[in-house]
């Protein structure tokens, strides 16, 4: 298996980056139950190379370029191992004390790499801090908002004694940037507490007046700030927060601060790349994954907490069985997340920062940082193109000078041809495709090769676009219809399938992870027959990538809210528990590819309409509908 491993990490660029496979690939190719008696190493390995490699896209490949880059390397990869191999359990000290103690030690040693102040280390005397590996930044997020809103809740409790839980959880609000991670929205539905997301500047960049000013209106509304999600290195296009701002209001209002670097923090062992970390003293938590940009596999995501004794209040539930003799000694990292058992994984970390050093994994990052400042200067010498954004650390985001349609065409066509990968993100109202210098031991010849490539499909493309419009008038003549489902170009199904749940969607980045079919266009193809019922139920309309509603909304909604009055009125069994349930399932389903939003429940309209658009002018959908429920939970107090 070594020497298997060794040589498809060697020999990865004889393979295709992405699989030239579709949907359903595997199944034909195994046995539909599980082999009775054992079978031999050798068969399984010789499936996996001809049945399991031709489905795998290449993370590790020199022409990946998509999302962020999954770390990887040997002293990661053998730390690993050798935690498989010891195979403890470690959620108490005393379930296996070197995988606790080593874990505390090697989180003080990155604190200190990244200039974390010396609050979030476990080891300095009077420190209530100290760090964690959880397994995501996902669960970073979801865990401190959990710290925050317990932390809420029980001071509330002490100034309103008298008051049910459910009632002060219903008051608070968390708030984060139109450009944060997927994940927070996630985690404030999975908390149950409402989210408002703020728009940030024209960087990018989330700032402190933004927030002051909603804040204190949101609290004379009568609810309660309690949590900030600020996110250093953004997933579209590495933009930073201002923590700097951010953090004197998140003080001022004794709200949790969370600063959620989950790429872009591993940048900060680079002395001279910490400027955005300025603020970072107002944090009360703090994550970044070094299974994204520092040489460690997943899982590996890394969180500080200043009060670790407010987190571990969130989450700590004791039964018998789990307490042992020096609990009050040693740190039992059980209370420090979500689940129970926790595997060995300092041990690669701490494998990866021995054999690098700190000097080994700076030069990596700067490496990655020089490289794509290289893709930049490319993309700026060619004027057929233009940058979208400053570009920061190893991401540029870039775009041909033309409509989304012709950009989505140019990416689409590249990730068919199977020779490079990359991704989009929409920013602002624009499509915008991201170039990520991924791989360990990325290149120049790999920049320049990657540059080529672009450069020769935006040659191609307007023939591209030619001979589709020859083929699409040729098949007119025959059947309108089959010419519907033949030009179902990426974009334009993109365009109907998604015109309106997509408007809700705060990131094209976001969707792509969890719609990988949309850059394929085989795929796509295969996939046509499904869409058909959905495209004869939408309209034409606007911009795909536009993020927030339009006057055509509100006047779309307005008609489904209409409808359901006069249904209301003609008796036809809306009920006002049919609306809630609608209500709740768009909320549900925002995240996902999502129905037309509900009809609001029955009011007059001109009301209707002022309240729309005011709600759309701040708040997203889920804000939105958490909202319209706030004032029955206000009666149901009295
Ligand atoms: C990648 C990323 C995440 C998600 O990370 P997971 O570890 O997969 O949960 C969250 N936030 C940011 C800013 C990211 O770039």
């Amino acid at each position: 298996m070594v020497d298997y491993i060794a040589g498809y990490l060697d020999n990865i660029s004889d393979r295709r980056v992405t699989p030239n496979i579709e949907p359903g690939y595997l199944r034909p190719l195994l046995p539909e139950d599980p082999p009775l008696e054992g079978e031999s190493f050798n068969d399984i390995m010789a499936d996996v190379e001809s049945k399991i490699m031709p489905g795998v896209t290449h993370w590790q490949h020199p022409r990946f370029h998509a999302y962020f880059p999954s770390g990887n390397s040997y002293p990661s990869i053998l730390g690993d191992m050798l935690s498989d191999a010891i195979g403890c359990i470690g959620f108490s000290w005393a379930a296996s004390p070197a995988c606790t103690e080593l874990e505390t030690i090697v989180l003080d040693w990155l604190g200190k790499m990244v200039g974390l102040p010396e609050a979030f280390l476990a080891f300095p005397e009077t420190s209530k801090g100290g760090g964690v590996i959880q397994g995501s930044a996902s669960e970073c997020v979801f865990v401190s908002l959990l710290a925050a809103r317990a932390h809420k809740i029980r001071e509330l409790k002490i100034s309103h004694p008298e008051e049910d839980e459910g009632a002060l959880l219903s008051k608070l609000i968390a708030y984060c940037s139109k450009e944060a991670h997927s994940c927070v929205e996630k985690a404030a539905m999975m908390a149950f507490t409402k989210l408002r997301i703020l728009e940030p500047d024209e960087n990018h960049s989330l700032r402190g007046d933004v927030l002051a000013e909603q804040m204190a209106q949101d609290k004379e509304m009568g609810l309660i700030p309690f949590y900030v999600e600020t996110t250093l290195g953004t997933t579209s296009c590495c933009s930073f927060d201002n923590i700097k701002e951010i953090g004197p209001v998140c003080e001022k209002y004794d709200v949790w601060l969370h600063c959620d670097a989950a790429y872009g923090g591993n940048s900060f062992i680079c002395p001279e790349l910490r400027g955005p970390m300025a603020g970072i003293e107002y944090a009360s938590s703090f994550n970044f994954n070094p299974n994204k940009f520092m040489l460690t596999n997943f899982d590996c995501s890394l969180m500080w907490v200043r009060d670790r004794f407010r987190l571990t209040q969130a989450l700590v539930v004791d039964p018998l069985y789990l307490q042992h003799s020096y609990s009050e000694q040693s740190i039992d990292y059980r209370h420090w997340g979500i689940p129970l058992s926790r595997r060995f994984r300092a041990l690669k970390l701490w494998f990866v920062i021995r054999c690098y050093g700190v000097q080994g994994l700076q030069k990596y990052v700067r490496e990655h940082c020089r490289l794509a400042k290289l893709f930049e200067s490319l993309v700026l010498k060619d004027d057929r193109f233009e940058v979208c954004s400053p570009v920061h650390l190893g991401l540029v985001c870039f775009r041909l000078n033309g409509s989304n349609s012709v950009n989505q065409k140019l990416l689409s066509s590249i990730n068919a041809s199977g020779r490079l990968h990359m991704v989009p993100a929409s920013l602002g109202d624009k499509y915008v495709i991201r170039f990520c210098v991924c791989a360990q031991n990325a290149t120049d010849d790999d920049i320049e090769y990657a540059w080529n490539v672009i450069a020769e499909f935006a040659t191609d493309l307007k023939e591209l676009m030619a001979e589709d419009a020859i083929t699409r008038k040729d098949i007119k003549k025959g059947d309108v219809k089959v010419e519907e489902e033949n030009t179902d170009e990426v974009f334009q199904m993109v365009d109907r399938k998604n015109r309106r749940s997509l408007r809700y969607k705060r990131s094209q980045f976001v969707r792509m992870v969890s719609d990988n079919n949309i850059y394929n266009p085989k795929i796509v193809r295969s996939l046509s027959g499904s869409q058909k019922s959905r495209r004869a139920t939408e309209e034409d309309g606007s911009d795909v990538t536009s993020n927030s509603p339009t006057i055509a909304d509100l006047g779309e909604i307005l008609c489904n809210f209409e409808q359901a009055v006069s249904e209301h009125r003609r008796g036809v069994s809306k009920s006002s528990g049919d609306v809630e349930a609608a209500a709740s399932s768009t909320t549900a389903t925002t995240a996902d590819n999502a129905p037309a939003p509900a009809p609001a429940p029955a009011k007059p309209i001109s009301k209707a309409v002022s309240d729309l658009s005011e709600r759309f002018s701040v708040c997203t959908l889920v804000n939105d509908l958490q909202q319209a429920k706030q004032p029955r939970i206000n009666e149901l107090n009295k």
